[in-house]
């Protein structure tokens, strides 16, 4: 594997930092050069696989939650007939 260098001063280490840019309401992480602080890269602030396995829980337990109201409805209307 190659080893990633910096563009500018040519060091090896990168950091994450958080930054809040002007006229942005987001948070969002720069991957930047140690020493220099040249930046190399953004990454969203909140991890999205993540945000989206937090999701894809939620949804299964609406899921599952419709279906027992949909069997509580069919017991209602079978006790009508
Ligand atoms: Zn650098």
């Amino acid at each position: 594997m190659a080893l990633s260098v910096c563009p500018k001063c040519e060091n090896h280490n990168f950091e994450m930092v958080e930054v809040e840019p002007e006229n942005w309401r987001f948070k969002i992480m720069f991957v930047q050069c140690t020493s220099c602080g040249t930046v190399v890269g953004t990454m969203d602030y909140f991890n999205l696989s993540t945000l989206i396995h937090e999701l894809e829980e939620k949804v299964e337990i609406i899921e599952t939650k419709l279906e027992d109201i949909e069997y509580e409805i069919g017991k209602i209307k079978n006790n009508k007939k």
